[in-house]
């Protein structure tokens, strides 16, 4: 960068009088070296306006957005990302409120045949958004700020979950909570577990196979400690069973819904701590394995993309989702195979692959595994989006773009031949029950049948 902080006329930049023309000669420092310009002075923070110059304006990324197929208001991931970074390049340019309307569902972020880094750009202007022009004393602020935070409201909820089950049940509680707070009263509250994953954990002793060679650490997130512990279980009765030592150390939310609110703060909170925590793991020969799709985009990629911290690339090329490292490093397909038989009764599954799954190359995998049991039948119900993109279909304002978004997902589903939906998200399974009342399992779940209950 030059060390003038700009062109002048007498570099011949920008603002010369006489510019250049044909047949002119640039001038140079004499040693045939061009001084650049510099037109946008250094801030220290992370300069994103190299990836909105990547940005070739093909539009692929609009075309690909869910919510900009049903909403025409809202600008797009185009603008959204890359464009929104141009603007920015004047200091006094806001960031537009339609950054709310964007769910981070992150397909944009894959379908951009350039690599824009449309993940970092929109969480990066949603951050700006949320500490810059929304006020803390608003509705909108704290019911974002508790909605990102699930984990602290889950945490207390799950002492006494009977009560709680029944308290967020009814009606009086879901007219409150609109009312009071924006979110929408048309959704159930998930049910909290009376023994969460982490005591039945604890319960059992921990780990029950050892192993110098085969060690994973398992990221469970809240979900599946506080609501859904069968899936947990059945990730580690399945790792179990192929020989893997398995560790759960302390850890907090990995920061998916603090993105998608802009809590950036929050999220990089959880994410030191989590970062710390597993990266010593990764340092002893642990590899880091998720059951929440949602939770390995955000270690693989949201952390590199938004913190500085010592370790984060460790935990990002060490972590995978539980069925992608089977697949890798065990004979999964072989192991289904064998286990299958004709005492199983046959299954039919409609299966949904989340964005987030999508995004890591993870689709197809739940369809090739059932592919591999005899009487197990996956039916695939396309790639569309689900709508909820974890907090965002609970919000009032969002619900009907949710339930729109996801109308061709239930359509799919319900057209599938099979009475049961499957996915591997836990947000995307709430949406799939609500819109077509079907029971969903998790892919972990049928595997764990499959595997150790013949
Ligand atoms: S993250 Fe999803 S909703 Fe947001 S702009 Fe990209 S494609 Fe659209
Ligand atoms: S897909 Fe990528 S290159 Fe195309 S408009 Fe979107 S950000 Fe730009």
């Amino acid at each position: 960068m030059s060390d003038t902080g700009g062109s002048s006329a007498e570099d011949g930049g920008e603002g010369s009088e006489s510019g250049p023309t044909d047949g002119d000669v640039l001038e140079t420092d004499g040693e045939g070296a061009f001084d650049p310009i510099e037109v946008f002075p250094e801030t220290g923070e992370p300069d994103l306006r190299p990836g909105a110059d990547d940005c070739y304006k093909c539009s692929t990324c609009d075309t690909n957005c869910p919510v900009a197929a049903v909403d025409e208001e809202f600008p797009g991931p185009k603008f959204q990302g890359p464009e929104q970074w141009r603007l920015k390049r004047r200091e006094d340019h806001d960031i537009d409120p339609s950054i709310t309307k964007c769910s981070n569902c992150m397909r944009c972020d894959h379908a951009c045949p350039t690599g824009v880094p449309l993940s970092q750009q929109h969480n990066t202007a949603r951050a700006e958004y949320v500490a810059q022009q929304v006020s803390r004393f608003s509705r909108e602020y704290w019911r974002n700020r508790l909605l990102a935070n699930y984990g602290t409201m889950a945490r207390l909820g799950s002492r006494v979950p009977r009560l709680t089950n029944a308290v967020m049940g009814l009606s009086a509680t879901k007219w409150l909570n609109e009312r009071v707070l924006g979110i929408t009263s048309e959704r159930e509250f998930p049910e909290f577990a009376t023994e969460t994953f982490r005591e039945w954990w604890a319960d059992r002793g921990g780990a029950r196979v050892s192993s110098e060679e085969k060690r994973i650490a398992y990221f469970h997130g809240d979900y599946a400690n506080y609501n859904t512990p069968e899936v947990g279980k059945a990730l580690v009765r399945v790792f179990e069973s192929f020989g893997y030592e398995v560790a759960v150390p302390d850890q907090r939310c990995s920061g998916t819904p603090m993105f998608a609110n802009g809590m950036l703060e929050d999220a990089r909170r959880a994410a030191t701590f989590n970062v710390e925590a597993f990266r010593e793991l990764v340092e002893d020969g642990y590899d880091v394995v998720c059951s929440c799709t949602s939770c390995s985009f955000a270690l693989r990629q949201e952390y590199l993309e938004l913190f500085d911290l010592k370790g984060v690339e460790t935990v990002a090329t060490n972590t995978y989702d539980a069925v992608e490292y089977l697949r890798i490093y065990e004979d999964l397909e072989g192991a289904l195979a064998e286990a299958s038989g004709d005492d199983g009764q046959p299954a039919a599954f409609a299966y949904h692959t989340p964005c987030h799954a999508r995004n890591q190359g993870l689709d197809g995998q739940t369809v090739e595994l059932g592919d591999a049991v005899d009487g197990l039948e996956v039916h695939d119900v396309g790639d569309s989006c689900s709508g909820i993109s974890g907090t965002y279909g609970w919000k009032r304002e969002r619900y009907e773009t949710s339930m729109t978004i996801g109308a061709e997902m239930f359509e799919h589903i319900e057209r599938a031949d099979a009475d049961t939906g499957l996915t591997e998200c836990p947000t995307c399974a709430m949406q799939m029950e609500h819109g077509t009342g079907y029971e969903v399992r998790h892919t972990l779940e049928v595997l764990a049948d499959v595997l150790l209950e013949q």
